[in-house]
């Protein structure tokens, strides 16, 4: 596995790869790997020729210092599963080299930016965007993998690249969970013992919600799993919504054949998570 630090340097490297006519595969994490990083990584080893993995973790989409300060940072394991899982290439950019000038880009993601994780972060998906859109310039991928996990980020990615016209498929990957159900995140490595005992609630609760689809109305269900969330003092609940897979636009009654998607954020001490159960019909 090649390890590159540079903008100049990943490119020549992925020049030779493409004029060899072989498809580049690319998957951008922030770094303190897990298995569903890893699983991303390896679908890619099966579509693509060249995998292609990015770890840098961003600061301007971080709209909280100490969730940047803290966020976890653990380069040589990361490279040791990396290689494990047949990447071929991780660019590794210092701050610096992504942005050694003023960030001035502005996107306009629309409605898909003013619910859930774009009201509740404001600037995090613009400057999600931001660094997704140079990741692009930089790897040029053939394909690029991104988690269900974050939801409203792959749409958000989606339309990127549809408003950009970038050259570049999009290939979901399903949420890995912890045997419990809880979701994988880099910030789980933060959680006390007791709270990694209780988090799982999180995910129970979006199940037991997704059951009560399309018996019970979307205000009744919501209502219900505040209640079981709040419950539990240790969390403090952000949101919970039920919204149009598509559009992200809060439901207000359940239709024949309606494509859904229930998500959550909600804070445990001090580590915010987000989850979602996504209901096809
Ligand atoms: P991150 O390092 O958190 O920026 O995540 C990098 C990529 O991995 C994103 O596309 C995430 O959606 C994806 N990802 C993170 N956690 C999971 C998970 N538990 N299951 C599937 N994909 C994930």
């Amino acid at each position: 596995m090649q390890e590159t630090k540079t903008i100049r340097t990943t490119r020549d490297i992925l020049k030779d790869v493409r004029d060899q006519g072989r498809i580049i595969g690319f998957v951008p994490t922030m770094g303190a790997l897990h298995e569903g990083h890893l699983e991303l990584i390896r679908t890619a080893d099966k579509e693509c020729d060249f995998v292609v993995a990015s770890i840098f973790v961003n600061p301007i989409q971080f709209n909280n210092r100490e969730d940047l300060e803290k966020y976890p940072r653990t380069l040589e394991e990361d490279l040791r599963v990396l290689e494990k899982n047949h990447c071929h290439l991780v660019f590794i950019p210092e701050v610096e080299e992504m942005y050694p000038g003023e960030v001035s880009e502005d996107y306009d993601f629309g409605k898909l930016e003013k619910v859930m994780e774009g009201k509740h972060r404001p600037g995090h998906f613009n400057g999600v965007a931001i660094v997704v859109k140079k990741l692009f310039d930089i790897v040029e991928p053939d394909k690029a993998y991104f988690g269900q996990k974050d939801y409203q980020q792959l749409l958000i990615i989606q339309k990127l690249v549809e408003k950009e016209n970038l050259d570049v498929e999009i290939i979901p990957g399903s949420t890995v969970r912890e045997k419990d159900g809880l979701a994988m995140s880099s910030r789980n490595k933060r959680l006390t013992q007791e709270e990694r005992q209780i988090a799982p609630l999180l995910y129970q609760t979006l199940l037991k919600a997704a059951d009560m689809v399309p018996e019970k109305k979307p205000g009744e269900i919501i209502e219900w799993a505040r209640q079981q969330i709040s419950a539990q003092p240790e969390f403090s609940l952000e949101y919970f919504e039920i919204a149009d897979a598509g559009d992200l636009l809060p439901v207000k009654n359940f239709i024949n054949n309606g494509n859904y998607v229930i998500c959550l954020a909600a804070h445990l001490g001090n580590v915010r998570l987000i989850d979602n159960v996504i209901i096809n019909s």
